[in-house]
């Protein structure tokens, strides 16, 4: 095939080198008077150096850099470090590749360097796209007109291809801008280690490391857009704006600010999702299909990874370039997507303003720190992927995800609605927007069944509902802790399933409304279901307590606490997917990540770490299972057998037994976490006649 490509920037070039190894005939476009890029350096990820490894280009560019050893996050102001991430050997080991940083004037020479007979026509601007059912012609400004079989457009964010093709719509401005530099490594005035650095603060953040075996640094400072007052920001800015926005900075970024001379400004701009990237004979690579922002650190490392999807699409369909396309798109579509959202959610967390918000970052991420102290858990979607791989499978086995949802149509029903509780993008303002969208999926999704009264309370100052299964005795109370990953859940959203298990008992249900994590410390959720209990026991006996999940651990601390004080107990625990352990080392969490729809091991560190705070998984102040479980009320499990806490289920029981107590561990095979919620599952019937019967033996006793 003939193709040409719009844009010789990393996207285009990529595409070049690939497409020129599989045997097309292949001219570039570039509007460009030469093939260079100034001022700025990159971070080749491991999954955009597997690629380039496939592709030839590695070699050029381990020859010319050092690849980094870690990456830290600071704080802006405290200089104190945040997040750190393992690279060099350890990321190796993690990801199968190394990242390497570089010079961009290098990437795109060790690119161009690999092509042969490719042509690149430089000055050359693209104005319009002209095609028919045999051929596409670009048209460049001046009139010329180059012809291939297909045209990829990799001209970047402001695509004039895109534009022609679907409209003109301009890119989202962020509001913020970028100094960016890079400078020979004697303007610092010390030798740097291979590493990168990046401090985040209220609105701004910066990013730093050497290049080029360490002789330069690169620097990228963002700031917000009022404080560079210039009607162009492509040029040089007058740097005493950048060092009067950094005034209030650590030592280590002022110094930074005080060693640069000379910078470039950059806007930062994101585009949502296109929903098509193909018209015709002409597709969209890079940024010019999904432009993410840099906090990703992955722009220019996606638009690699299209480079070897779209050569293998359209080796897979050699005489359907329209077939070729869709399968393209499919492959690398929701990919591209996640990262767009997450550099989002990423841009939004580094330049937190919200005091309370940043309050609680600081003991989160010291947690996330101890529990994922190579980063693998955080980062492994993204560099572990293998798009040299993904893009040989075919395209049945691709469709086929790495998830192994249950065969049974109705257990897939409830799989697939864990698997869509939130969405990527309910992630763009953190914890806060995904906790209210967990809100809509549980309240469009777990309706309480007709003819329960459900009333507001006020339990000495914590909010609750007191939940009335039709005829149930105010007598018997049953005290229902939600579940929610420590962060999302509401006492609101498992009012259904209390009123069901309050119904077998012919109780009423108490459902508390607890502080969640991570704004609130630990103990504050135990403080508050201690109120609601003590306010429901001076009215009526508990005769149960159950709990789904996070709530599990919570309701085994109030046990404990009610246990040490002799207070009296509660008749049984009732515990549905306890997440009980917090050391993100259960084997079910990654053997059971196929079969698992809502706790991936990224959700659970995130839910740890916002529940741990500054408390090791093993302090029995939190953990539960750390503590004392002799003497407890009997104790009823119920988990799926292919959940990622399916662990912690087992380790509850066997613990409670060896503490001399009751515990009955039911482990449903080809079920999903806390399935007691869904009506409609026959493990879900036979869990509540489990109950009616334990309550039946308890009223005979
Ligand atoms: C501040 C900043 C830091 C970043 N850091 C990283 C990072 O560390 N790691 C990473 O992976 N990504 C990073 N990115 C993202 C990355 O730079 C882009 O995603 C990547 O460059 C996209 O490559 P592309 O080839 O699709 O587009 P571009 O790099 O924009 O290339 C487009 C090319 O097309 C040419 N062109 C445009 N219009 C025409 C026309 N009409 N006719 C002919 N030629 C045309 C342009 O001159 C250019 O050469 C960063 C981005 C920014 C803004």
């Amino acid at each position: 095939m003939r193709i040409v490509v719009a844009g010789a920037g990393i996207g285009g070039l990529s595409a070049a080198v690939a497409l020129e190894r599989d045997g097309h005939e292949v001219v570039v476009v570039e509007r460009a008077p030469q093939l260079t890029e100034v001022g700025a350096a990159i971070v080749l990820g491991p999954h955009a150096m597997r690629v380039l490894d496939h592709l030839g280009v590695a070699p050029c560019l381990r020859e010319r850099n050092t690849p980094p050893q870690s990456s830290t996050y600071y704080d802006m102001v405290d200089g104190e470090a945040r997040v750190h991430t393992e690279l060099g050997e350890v990321g190796h080991a993690l990801y199968g590749a190394t990242l390497y940083s570089a010079h961009r004037r290098d990437v795109i020479d060790c690119l161009a360097g690999q092509l042969q007979r490719t042509q690149i026509r430089l000055n050359s601007t693209v104005a319009d796209v002209e095609q028919n059912d045999r051929a596409a012609t670009l048209v460049l400004e001046g009139g010329e007109r180059i012809t291939g079989d297909i045209v990829v457009a990799a001209d970047g964010i402001r695509s004039t291809l895109r534009a022609r093709l679907f409209g003109e719509t301009p890119a989202t401005f962020t509001g913020f801008l970028a100094w960016r530099t890079v400078l020979p490594i004697e303007k610092l005035g010390h030798a740097l280690p291979p590493a990168t650095k990046l401090w985040i603060g209220a609105g701004r953040h910066v990013v730093h490391y050497p290049i080029r075996h360490g002789t330069q640094f690169y620097a990228a400072f963002y700031v917000p857009a009022d404080e560079i007052h210039r009607e162009d920001w492509s040029t040089s800015g007058d740097v005493e704006g950048l060092r009067a926005s950094f005034a209030d900075a650590c030592p280590e970024v002022r110094a930074l600010t005080q060693a640069v001379d000379e910078a470039f400004i950059t806007g930062i701009y994101y585009r949502d999702p296109l929903p098509t990237w193909s018209h015709g004979r002409v597709v969209l690579v890079g940024d010019a299909a999904h432009p993410v922002l840099p906090t990703s650190g992955s722009g220019a490392a996606v638009a690699i990874e299209d480079a070897v999807a779209l050569t293998r699409c359209l080796t897979r369909f050699p005489s359907d370039h329209a077939a070729a396309f869709v399968d393209f798109q499919r492959r690398r579509q929701p990919r591209t997507t996640r990262l767009l959202i997450s550099s989002r959610a990423d841009l939004a967390t580094y330049h937190e303003e919200n005091p309370v918000k940043i309050a609680a970052r600081a003991p989160m991420n010291r947690a996330v720190m101890r529990l994922d102290p190579t980063g693998f858990h955080r980062l492994g979607w993204l560099y572990a992927h293998d798009e040299v791989a993904e893009s040989a499978k075919d395209s049945d086995t691709f469709s086929r995800t790495n998830l192994a949802p249950p065969e049974r149509p109705a257990a897939r029903r409830a799989f697939d609605l864990w698997a869509n509780a939130l969405k990527p993008e309910d992630s763009l303002d953190g914890w806060v927007s995904e906790r209210a969208a967990f809100k809509r999926f549980e309240q469009a999704n777990f309706p309480v069944p007709e003819g329960v009264l459900v009333e507001p309370i006020d339990c000495d100052g914590v909010p609750a509902w007191r939940v009335s299964p039709p005829g149930a005795s105010r007598g018997r109370t049953v005290l229902h802790l939600h579940g929610g990953a420590f962060i999302f859940g509401s006492g609101e959203g498992e009012i259904a399933l209390a009123a069901r298990i309050a119904a077998q008992l012919d109780a009423v249900a108490i459902v508390p409304q607890f502080r969640c994590m991570p704004e609130h410390a630990p103990g504050a959720m135990l403080e508050d279901v201690r109120k609601v209990h003590d306010w429901s026991r001076a009215r009526a006996q508990v005769a149960l307590l159950s709990a789904s999940a996070s709530g599990a651990n919570i309701a085994l601390r109030l046990v404990q606490t009610l246990r040490d004080e002799g207070a009296a107990l509660p008749g049984d625990l009732v515990l549905l997917s306890p997440f009980l352990r917090f050391d993100m080392r259960s084997p079910s969490i990654e053997a059971n990540a196929p079969s698992e729809a809502w706790l991936s091991p990224r959700r659970l560190l995130q839910a740890t770490a916002a529940y741990l705070q500054d408390h090791e998984p093993d302090d029995p102040r939190v953990a539960a299972l750390a503590g004392n479980l002799h003497g407890l009320p009997p104790i009823h499990i119920y988990a799926a057998l292919g959940e990622a806490l399916a662990d912690d289920a087992r380790l509850c029981a066997e613990q409670v037994k060896a503490a001399g107590g009751t515990a009955r561990l039911t482990l449903v095979a080809e079920s999903v976490h806390v399935y007691p919620m869904f009506p409609w599952l026959e493990e879900t019937h036979a869990f509540l006649a489990d109950l009616a019967a334990m309550a039946s033996v308890r009223q005979a006793g």
